[in-house]
């Protein structure tokens, strides 16, 4: 086995208090793209922002199109990458992940949907944004098709939303200070597939190795970060953390 592979091993071996923080390089090897990396989507097609989204029915249209026009994230399965996070938590070695991801797949490989924080929410299903009532995407799927009718919510007239946290919209309070507590008491404080140029995500690496956790990214280019870490691996996510805790 390599150096750097050994390392992230012992690094494993000698935690049990993992914290995974997951971006959007760790769910393109199941065939979902990320916003920045080389292939990212960043620049063919623009996320729609919450102001916009909500001021127009017609953005609101336009966005539940988009969702219902290309069922990649619905479709996508767990990859080695995710099952190596979840081995971690059969390990008992893993607190907790922390994700900007919202595609659910930590919670599809394994790992208990109430140790997994979504920093950006969740794309598989849908909420009010005044009563917070959730609807399934099938239900609006139905509303939607075939003339296009942008849903409402049932209850109160609320505006409907996937319930994910878009560019614009608050952080989420309580899953910001959920990810603060499991950040203080963590050992091992693992990044992997983050640009980390975005707030909240530049911020807690930081703050992890400033409370005494070890820090250590995977990423397949180097980040800001890199010199703050006790390790840092330039490769592929699923290899490499799979190889590291089998
Ligand atoms: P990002 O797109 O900014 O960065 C992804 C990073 O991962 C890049 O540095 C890229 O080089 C690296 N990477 C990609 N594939 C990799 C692999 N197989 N192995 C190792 N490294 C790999 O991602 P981000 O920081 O999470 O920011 C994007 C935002 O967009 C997120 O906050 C998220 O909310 C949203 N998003 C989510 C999804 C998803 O849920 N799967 C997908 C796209 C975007
Ligand atoms: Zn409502």
């Amino acid at each position: 086995m390599d150096e750097a592979l050994n390392e992230l091993r012992q690094l494993i071996a000698t935690s049990d208090q993992i914290v995974a923080f997951t971006g959007a390089g760790i769910s393109t090897e199941s065939g979902i793209p990320d916003f920045r990396g080389p292939n990212g989507v960043w620049k063919t097609s623009r996320p729609i922002e919450f102001g916009d989204f909500v001021a127009s029915e017609d953005v609101r249209r336009e966005s539940w199109r988009r969702k219902f026009g290309s069922n990649r994230m619905a479709e996508a399965a767990p990859n080695a990458g995710h099952l190596a996070v979840a081995a971690l938590h059969r390990m008992d070695k893993l607190t907790h992940v922390i994700t900007q991801n919202i595609d659910g797949l930590h919670q599809k490989a394994g790992v208990p949907a109430d140790r997994v924080i979504e920093l950006h929410g969740n794309a598989n299903y849908a909420k009010c944004l005044d009563c917070e009532k959730r609807f399934e995407l099938e239900e609006i799927r139905a509303i939607f098709f075939p003339d296009e009718t942008v849903p409402y919510c049932d209850v109160c007239k609320g505006i409907i939303k996937t319930a994910t946290i878009s560019f614009g919209q608050a952080m989420p309070a309580r899953e910001m200070m959920r990810a603060e507590e499991a950040l203080q008491g963590c050992d091992l404080f693992l990044v992997m597939g983050s640009s980390l140029v975005v707030y909240p995500a530049a911020a807690f690496p930081r703050y992890a190795k400033q409370n005494g956790s070890k820090l250590a990214i995977i990423n397949n280019e180097p980040t800001d970060l890199d010199p703050f870490c006790d390790l840092v691996l330039h490769r592929a996510i699923g290899e490499t953390l799979s190889a590291a805790v089998d």
